[in-house]
């Protein structure tokens, strides 16, 4: 089968011929029809420290945001059957740590990830554990298919806590950013601030809600204008997801008194607060947000697609073939579009 495969710690990716995989008792061997980019196989593709922290394999095949359809199952395989059309959970838990046997399995203590820590998807064919295999409702479009795990990591962050009728200011409008404010504003947030320095993404923003007002921090006083907004209070709920040490800080800045802030970005610095001012002396709740809760998160999120109130689609910008994943990670890098997809089969 053809894949794009990561030969060696070097900067690159480059297309294979390689077997395709053989299933265990537990597993299910999918063929691939869309399968979509992420923030982490750029670091792949680079092989940042990143990949080194946290001991991804390699060589390998990349990629972990999948839609395919179930072409054999292994023979303890009992949730789905062939001719399935399934998108994939990338949190492949242990099934036995503390974390796992309390509904924790999305931090399992010996978490491993599709696509980083076992060979993944942009490929023809991919085996991943039954419990990853979350079969979608007939009809899906395999490219909405291919979304739903970092859908998820959205409804995760957007509904850990109170949201309707909630100011909610989301920063970073990367593709997670884009659906938590389609989710935010489907669920009732109002007034609805995005905030991003990229200008192509804001106009993504208002593709996604009709009630979105969006500030760039290169030319507008985020906070200023959110507390203009708020009647000098500052918003009820922010969701930082821009990874970026001043986005992280402006989200604090926005929070009013007795809010609640869902950290979800992956900020590469430490980043300085000062903890009296934007925690204690606003009774602010601070959530750590990683991944999605398996499987809460994946029901609410089927439910919200299904209802046909949020549309997801605009996220998706440009499609590429397999043979094109470079090319789809090299966009993704640069930021000029939403996510990137890849067709792999009809
Ligand atoms: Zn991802
Ligand atoms: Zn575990």
């Amino acid at each position: 089968m053809k894949a794009a495969y990561k030969a060696d710690r070097g900067r690159g990716i480059e297309i294979r011929d390689l077997p395709v995989p053989e299933i265990s008792e537990k597993e299910v061997l999918l063929k691939v029809k869309v399968a979509a980019i992420c923030g982490t196989d750029i670091h792949l593709y680079e092989w940042s420290g990143w990949c080194e922290n946290v001991k991804a394999k390699n060589p390998m095949i990349i990629g972990h945001e999948v839609c395919g359809e179930v072409v054999e199952v292994g023979s303890q395989v009992s949730k789905v059957k062939v001719g399935d059309l399934v998108a994939g959970e990338t949190h492949i838990p242990c099934g036995n740590c503390m974390l796992c046997r309390t509904g924790k399995e999305h931090i399992c203590k010996d978490l491993k990830i599709l696509g980083v820590h076992t060979d993944g998807v942009f490929a023809e064919y991919v085996k991943i554990p039954e419990v990853c295999a979350w079969k979608l409702t007939e009809g899906t479009p395999p490219e909405i298919g291919a979304i739903y795990e970092p859908f998820t990591i959205a409804v995760h962050g957007v509904l850990k806590d109170k949201i309707g009728g909630c100011s909610t200011a989301i920063f970073g409008s990367g593709p997670i950013g884009l659906f938590a404010i389609g989710v935010a504003s489907v669920c009732g947030a109002d007034p609805l601030f995005a905030v991003d320095i990229n200008d192509y993404r804001l106009d993504l923003a208002k593709k996604m809600a009709d009630n979105v007002i969006t500030l760039n921090p290169t030319r507008d006083d985020v906070v200023g204008i959110i507390k203009d907004r708020t009647n000098g209070y500052g918003v009820d709920v922010a969701i930082e997801l821009s990874g970026s040490v001043k986005g992280t800080q402006d989200a604090f800045a926005s929070l009013r008194k007795s809010s609640r802030i869902c950290l979800v970005g992956l900020q590469a610095e430490d980043v300085t607060l000062n903890l009296v001012r934007d925690i204690t002396y606003k009774e602010a709740t601070v959530y750590g947000i990683t991944g999605r809760e398996m499987f809460d998160n994946w029901y609410t999120a089927e439910k919200l697609i299904n209802s046909g109130r949020i549309n997801i689609k605009p996220v998706l910008t440009h499609e590429f073939a397999l043979d094109e994943v470079e090319k789809a990670i090299l966009m993704a890098k640069e930021g000029k579009c939403g996510k990137p997809y890849i067709r792999v089969s009809k």
